[in-house]
Order: structure tokens, then sequence, then C-alpha cells
């Protein structure tokens, strides 16, 4: 890492060092891209990542995942609790990745073990970096310059992966439209006495989702979704009063738990650029889109937007054209749109139908996981399609290189 004190030129800057901004700048570097990182030091993040299969296989393909599975816990079952007390209640729902064949749906990490894998990995590709924030970017016919406080950048393609208060996504005059939940997540890690067989369980209750995810060992991470007052209130509880609270949330189906250092707390909307794409800017991760944590998709969509960007630069690099270019950046639009809409109005739906008091919507979530639950053909096809969605299947989530 370094600061900059004199003016720097590359193919591509990737501004922002979060998982998002990491990935995409090594796919580029993999694929003889001359690119440069323009970020301060990501802060710590207690978080955790449910990777899907096929974010799992590019990581890999990335030369990342090597460094990540020693931290990184298999989810080869999810379970879906229905804890709304309502009159139509949805009847338990499990899904077995051996169901369509796989070991495992996917693998969640800790994004503080997954930064510093990311991080590595572009130390070992030399990928230079600046540790200081973009002021500004300047999209022209040719290029773009990108202002920092004592010096320029001037790259061809500028990927904004800065996150959902993007300046990439205000220099390419791109607007957002945004909702925000009456909802906060409070995140957290915690060991517990009993284990967690691999397997997800999400209690959906009337204020969204309670989500463990495992760990490796006898540990998981949580997602508790609340309105913000009693996320607030819970935060407010010493470390024990917490583990009593959480072990009542969770029925005590893993028995006394013992929470973690490092608590956080997110409020929820959910944001789509209208546009991926513009005047030599493209966007990845959460400044094109933010999704509430429900189904591990937030980050699994950043990673298909980075290995989607990278074959397509690395194809317009092989064919001697401007990787910056409108017809590029075209390209990537449209093979990013379906993705992305088709998620965002999913989990949507999903989060909606929890916070409702309309009760015939009760009753049509009620049915579809009943229906899920009874006819196997639709519930594996669900699967499949969560793992490697039709719309969507860049190489690397093929594990093929660029
Ligand atoms: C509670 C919770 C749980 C989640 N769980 C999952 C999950 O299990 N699976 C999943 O797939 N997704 C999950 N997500 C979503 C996932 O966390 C996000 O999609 C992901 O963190 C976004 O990464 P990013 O790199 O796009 O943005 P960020 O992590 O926000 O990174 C943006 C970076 O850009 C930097 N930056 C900002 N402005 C500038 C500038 N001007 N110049 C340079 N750098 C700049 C910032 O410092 C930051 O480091 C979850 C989200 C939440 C809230």
């Amino acid at each position: 890492m370094n600061s900059l004190r004199e003016n720097k030129t590359a193919e591509a800057a990737v501004i922002g060092g979060g998982p998002a901004g990491l990935v995409s700048a090594i796919a580029l570097a993999t694929a003889g891209i001359d690119t440069l990182i323009i970020a301060p030091p990501a802060k710590e993040d207690f978080r955790t990542t449910a990777f899907l299969a096929g974010s799992v296989t590019a990581l890999a393909t990335l030369g990342v995942w090597d460094a990540c599975v020693a931290h990184a816990a298999p989810l080869t079952g999810i379970r879906i609790i229905d804890d709304t007390r309502r009159l139509w209640r949805a009847p338990e729902v499990s899904f077995a990745a051996a169901e369509i064949g796989l070991e495992a749906f996917g693998h969640n990490i800790e994004n503080r073990h997954l930064i510093a894998a990311l991080q590595d990995r572009a130390a070992q590709l030399k990928i230079p970096r600046i540790t200081a924030p973009a002021l500004s970017v300047a999209p022209d016919e040719a290029g773009a310059t990108i202002r920092l406080a004592d010096a320029e950048a001037r790259v061809r393609l500028v990927v904004g992966a800065d996150g959902q208060h993007s300046v990439c996504r205000a220099a390419a005059w791109i607007g957002s439209n945004r909702h925000a939940y009456p909802q906060s997540a409070l995140t957290l890690n915690l060991g517990h006495a009993r284990a967690h067989r691999d397997t997800a369980t999400e209690v959906h209750t009337e204020s969204g989702p309670f989500t463990l995810v495992p760990l490796p060992g006898r540990r998981s991470s949580l997602v508790c979704v609340l309105d913000p007052e009693r996320a607030a209130a819970l935060s407010a509880m010493t470390d024990a009063e917490l583990a009593i609270e959480i072990e009542r949330r969770a029925h005590s189906l893993f028995g006394t738990m013992n929470v973690e250092r490092g608590r956080g707390m997110f409020a929820l909307a959910v944001e789509t650029a209208q546009s991926v794409a513009r005047n030599r800017i493209a966007l990845v991760g959460e400044a094109a889109h933010v999704v509430p944590p429900i189904g591990a998709q937030g980050l699994n969509l950043g990673l298909r937007d980075a290995a989607t960007l990278a074959e397509i630069a690395a194809d317009a690099r092989r064919r001697r054209l401007d990787i910056g270019s409108p017809a590029v950046l075209a390209r990537y639009e449209t093979q990013r749109r379906a993705d992305v809409t088709s998620r965002r109005i999913a989990i949507d739906l999903l989060n909606r139908s929890l916070l409702t008091d309309f009760l015939p919507v009760h009753g049509a979530r009620a049915l579809s996981l009943f229906l899920i639950d009874r006819i196997g053909p639709l519930r594996r096809a669900l699967m499949r399609e969560g793992v490697s969605p039709a719309a969507s299947q860049p190489r690397l989530m093929r594990g093929q290189p660029l």
C-alpha cells in the first residue's frame, strides 16, 4: 500500500476497498488489465458473508479461496421456521444441498477474514493501491480523471465499488431508487452449546428474519432484524443478557449462547441504481444495488457484478477495444439488469410479506412455503436458481479463468 504524491495512469481504477472492489481488482488484474485500487483502509467488519456455491468457485478461480477455507463453514442445509404467530402460518421448510447433488449450498465466512485474504491476493498480484479516498471523478470521451487530495489518476475504465453513498454513481450522473424499511439488523457472532450441523436457521418473525448461519466449530453468525427501537434495546444489553435473549429467540435450538466481541447495527433499505454503467464508470456491489440481508444475496450479486465486468473488459481488451467505451458499458448493463432486478424484487416481496398486517399476503406467503415444502421439483428448481441464477453465469462462477 502507498500514498500517492505523483500522478498515475492505468487502464482501470477500482474505487473502494470493500469486498466487491477487491474482487473486481483481482479479477481485472488476473485478466491482464493494468489496474489500480483507490481505497482508504476498510473498517474492521465483524459481519459474515454466506457465499453461494458460484461465488466460492469464483473466489477459488481467482486464487483467494485457499486462504479462506480454514475460516469458512459449509452450508449443507437451510431451515425456515415461521414464528409470526399469525392466523396463517407457513409450515417449517427444510432445504438440503444433497437434494440437488451438491455437497453444500455455499460457505459462511467472517468478512474480516475474507477482506484479509483478498488484500493478500491483491498484494501478491502487485496491484498498486492508493490508500486515500477519491474526491471526484471526471469522465470524458477518452478516459476519466480521478482527483485525490494530493494527485490525480487517469484511466480508461472506473469501477465504482464505493458502497451505498457512491461518489462514482454521482459522477456518472446515475440516479437511484431507495426505500428505507422500518427495520434495523443487529449482527454479532456467538458460540453455542449444541452443534449447528452445518445448517442455517432462518426464523421468520413479524419484524423480520432472525438468522443463524454456521461458522466453523460450535459458532454461528446472527443477523437479527427488528424494528429500530427493539434493536437498540437489544444492543444496549450486556453480553450475558443478550445471550439469554438470543437463546430465547432461537427457541433454545442451539442451547446456551456466548456472545463474542464485535456487534454491528445496520439500518435496512433497498436501493437500485437506475443504470449500472455510464460515462466510463461501471458500478459494482452496493454502489449499484442494496438489498436487505435475507437469503444471503447482497454480496453474491456483487461478486457476479465483478465477474461479469472483468469478463467483458477482458474480452474487449483481447479485441484491442477501449475497455471503458460506451459499447463495453452497454454490454455490462445488459448482462446485469435481469439478475439484479429479479433478486431485488424477490427479496423485497419476502421482506414486505413479513412486515405487512394484510391477511391475504400472509395466506399467500404461507401457501407458497407449503407448496415449496410439498412439491419436490419446485423446491429443487428454487434451490438451483438460488445457487446458480439462470440470469447470470459469468465464466468465473463456472470455474473458468478469464
Ligand atoms: C447485516 C448484513 C448481513 C449481510 N449478509 C450477507 C450475506 O450473508 N451474503 C451476502 O452475499 N451479502 C450479505 N450482505 C450484503 C453485503 O454485506 C454487502 O453486499 C457488501 O458488504 C457490499 O460490499 P461493497 O464492497 O459493495 O461495499 P462496502 O463494503 O460498503 O465497501 C465500500 C468501500 O468503499 C470505500 N469508499 C467509499 N467512498 C470512497 C471514495 N470516495 N474513495 C475510495 N473509497 C471509498 C469505503 O471506505 C468502503 O471500504 C449483508 C449485509 C448486511 C447489512
